[in-house]
């Protein structure tokens, strides 16, 4: 009888893996529309869809958590994902009451980009270095605004460690995701940003914001004039940001790969890994753009960020 039920089970589910997928599929962003995790998306978009033989759909939702709680509630079948970067796994220590539960609400399916993280400001504001941004800060604490794109976001963890650095304690403006925040810079109305290299350095080639360090352990080929944070005195605003790409948990195991598989094909394309480069954007070693990797990955950093966030004792309901 068992084996008949596995039998059946087979035949009904084997014809609709091997057709998966059957129509168009809707990457979630979680960020705001032309921000880093939107621009991600759509590049890996682009480059996912002739390697699935389908559309693929970007939909930017602003805000911490509302993209990915989307996705969590989707049903499991591999037409509705989730790209959210380190504030996926930020947001499991951060929110006292989250409407899922990271680690067991989705299935990891491969890391998409990895990226260093930039200290800007609006022109004008004090330098003439990186220890001047730091110094202005904490003679001026909250006089001053920093951006957050919310309370489990890469820019928010960023100004977390900015702040710890110089001793101050910023306004922090939220924002519903970096590219309003720099919109914002722009109008000379925010004065510093963290944010990672895919969204600002658009702005800093066109001398829009200026930079004054980068997160990474070396300077950035693309801003060589742009001294690292350790370089520059601080050597503890270092984190560097990574998007991953989600599935909600109980997708069948046989369409997660399909997708992984899709994704690093996706990965090797030409045009993708020019368009990364050109916002100084990594793309991952493939042994990291697997289900296996992601996973193990996404829980080592809910540890990594766990002791920072609750030393900064920052929290939220
Ligand atoms: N993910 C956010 C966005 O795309 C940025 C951030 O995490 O700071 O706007």
């Amino acid at each position: 009888m068992r084996r008949c039920l596995t039998l059946l089970t087979l035949l009904l589910a084997g014809p609709a893996l091997a057709q998966f997928p059957e129509r168009s599929i809707t990457l979630v962003a979680a960020g705001a529309a032309g921000g880093p995790t939107d621009t991600i998306t759509r590049i890996l978009a682009d480059a996912m869809a002739p390697h699935l033989g389908q559309a693929v759909v970007v939909e930017a939702i602003g805000g911490s958590v509302v993209g990915p709680g989307r996705v969590a509630q989707a049903r499991p079948d591999g037409y509705t994902l989730l790209v959210n970067n380190i504030g996926m796994a930020a947001s499991a220590t951060l929110f006292r009451r989250l409407p899922y539960d990271v680690p067991n609400a989705f299935a990891p399916l491969g890391l998409v980009s990895e990226a260093a993280m930039t200290i800007v400001t609006r022109p004008g504001f004090p330098g003439p270095d990186l220890a001047g941004v730091m110094a202005t800060l904490k003679a001026r604490g909250d006089a001053i605004n920093m951006a957050s794109a919310g309370i489990s976001s890469a820019s928010n963890l960023c100004a977390l460690l900015v702040q710890h650095a110089a001793g101050a304690q910023a306004t922090v403006v939220v924002f519903r995701g970096t590219a309003p925040a720099i919109t914002e810079m722009m109008s000379g109305r925010l004065d510093i940003l963290c944010d990672q290299a895919t969204n600002t350095v658009p702005y800093i080639r066109d001398n829009r914001v200026v930079p004054w360090g980068v997160s990474s352990p070396a300077r950035l080929p693309g801003l060589p004039q742009v001294p690292t944070t350790a370089e520059a005195g601080f050597p503890s605003i270092a984190m560097s940001t990574w998007h991953g790409l989600y599935a909600p948990a109980g997708t069948p195991e046989a369409v997660q790969e399909r997708l992984s598989a899709a994704l690093r094909a996706a990965l090797r394309e030409e045009r993708l890994r020019r368009r990364f480069a050109d916002l100084l954007t990594d793309v991952p070693d493939e042994a990291r753009s697997t289900t296996g990797f992601h996973t193990r990955f996404l829980r080592e950093e809910i540890d990594r960020w766990r002791p920072i966030i609750q030393a900064a004792g920052q929290f939220a309901d």
